[in-house]
C-alpha cells in the first residue's frame, strides 16, 4: 500500500524556486531515502510532505490525507524529525519527552521509548549537556512519540562522528522494524545505500531518478572493476575469454580488469584454471555517487 505519494510537487519562495517538479510514493514499511546535493530541495519537499508548508503546485497525499487541509488528522499519522536545537538549553530528556507525549491522545510510553534510543541513563540530564548524538537520538523519540505510522527524519547523522553515525543508523533499522515507515533525508550517499530500501534522487528541485540503490548504480552501467597482481604472467586473451569480461588494461605487473555481472569469481576462476593466484586483489563498484554524476554531470558530494 502507498502510504505517501506526491506528484508534480512544486514549492516557491520569494526569489526561489524550490522545488520545481517533485513526485514519487513512498510504500508501507520500507525506508524511503531523498538523496540529494544540499539546496537540491530536500527540506522543502518534506515540509510540504509533513504540512510545514503550503505547496504552490501539485498534490501531496499521507494516508489519503491532504497536509494542508487536514494538518491535525496528519499530527496523528506522521511524526517529523524536529531539528533538535529548537528545544531549550535547561529542559531534561524526561521532560521533553514527557511535555511531547502531552501533545497526543494515545501517546507512545515514553520511558519505553527512551530506552529503545538509549537515553535511559540520560534521564535527567539537560538538553544542554547531551552530546550531538543523544541530542539526535532525542529528537528521534521525540518523532515517534504519537506512535506515527511515517517517521520523517531529516539530515539525521550530519555533524554526528563514525561511531555515532553507525548507531544511529541501527536506531533507524530498529524503527523500521517496529513496522514504521521512514522518509529519510540526506545529502550523504553512504548512508542512503545502506539504508534506503528505495530513493529519489533529487537535483535542482526535481527528481532525477527513483529506484533502489542497486537499481540505480546498474542504471548507469554497474561497471566494476578488478584490480590485482597475478602470480605469474597472464595472456590477455585468457581474461576477454570470460563472458563478464570487456576489458583489460595493465600498469606494471598490476592488472586492472572492467566488466559487470559476477565479475571478481569469474575472474578469480579463470585465473585458477592457469593455476594463477590474484594477489592484492581489489575489488571496486560503481557508487551512488557515480550515479549521480552520470545523471547530472555533477558530484554529489
Ligand atoms: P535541501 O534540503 O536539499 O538542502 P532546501 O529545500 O533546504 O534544500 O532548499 C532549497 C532551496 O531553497 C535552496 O536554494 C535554499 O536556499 C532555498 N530556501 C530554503 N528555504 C528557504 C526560505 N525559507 N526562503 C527562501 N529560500 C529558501
Amino acid at each position: 500500500m502507498k502510504i505517501i505519494e506526491v506528484r508534480n510537487l512544486r514549492k516557491k519562495y520569494p526569489n526561489h524556486l524550490a522545488v520545481e517538479d517533485v513526485s514519487f510514493e513512498v510504500a508501507e514499511g520500507e525506508i524511503f531515502g531523498i538523496l540529494g546535493p544540499n539546496g537540491a530541495g530536500k527540506t522543502t519537499t518534506v515540509e510540504c510532505v509533513a504540512g510545514l508548508r503550503k505547496a504552490d503546485g501539485g498534490t501531496v497525499r499521507v494516508t489519503g490525507l491532504d497536509p494542508h487541509e487536514d494538518r491535525d488528522e496528519l499530527r496523528q499519522v506522521l511524526g517529523m524529525q524536529l531539528q533538535s536545537a529548537a528545544l531549550p538549553e535547561k529542559i531534561k530528556v524526561w521532560e521533553a519527552l514527557d511535555l511531547y507525549a502531552s501533545f497526543y491522545p494515545d501517546p507512545a510510553d515514553w520511558t519505553e521509548l527512551m530506552e529503545r534510543v538509549g537515553l535511559g541513563d540520560k534521564r535527567d540530564t539537560t538538553f544542554k549537556k547531551l552530546s550531538g548524538g543523544q541530542r539526535q537520538r532525542l529528537s528521534v523519540a521525540l518523532a515517534l512519540i504519537g506512535r506515527p505510522r511515517v517517521a520523517v527524519l531529516d539530515e539525521l547523522t550530519t555533524g554526528l562522528d563514525p561511531q555515532a553515525r553507525r548507531d544511529t543508523w541501527e536506531l533507524v533499522e530498529q524503527i523500521r522494524e517496529s513496522g514504521v515507515t521512514i522518509v529519510l533525508v540526506t545529502h550523504f550517499m553512504e548512508e542512503a545505500e545502506r539504508l534506503c530500501d528505495r530513493l529519489a534522487l533529487i537535483d535542482a528541485g526535481k527528481v532525477v531518478a527513483t529506484d533502489t540503490p542497486a537499481g540505480l548504480i546498474a542504471q548507469v552501467g554497474g561497471e566494476q572493476r578488478v584490480r590485482f597482481r597475478p602470480s605469474a604472467p597472464v595472456d590477455d586473451a585468457v581474461l576477454l575469454a570470460v563472458p563478464e569480461v570487456r576489458e583489460v588494461r595493465r600498469s606494471g605487473e598490476q592488472v586492472t580488469v572492467s566488466g559487470s555481472g559476477n565479475l571478481a569469481p569469474a575472474v578469480t576462476l579463470a585465473l585458477a584454471q592457469h593455476q594463477i593466484v590474484p594477489g592484492d586483489l581489489r575489488i571496486e563498484q560503481a557508487t551512488l555517487d557515480d550515479a549521480f554524476l552520470a545523471l547530472t554531470g555533477r558530484k554529489l558530494s
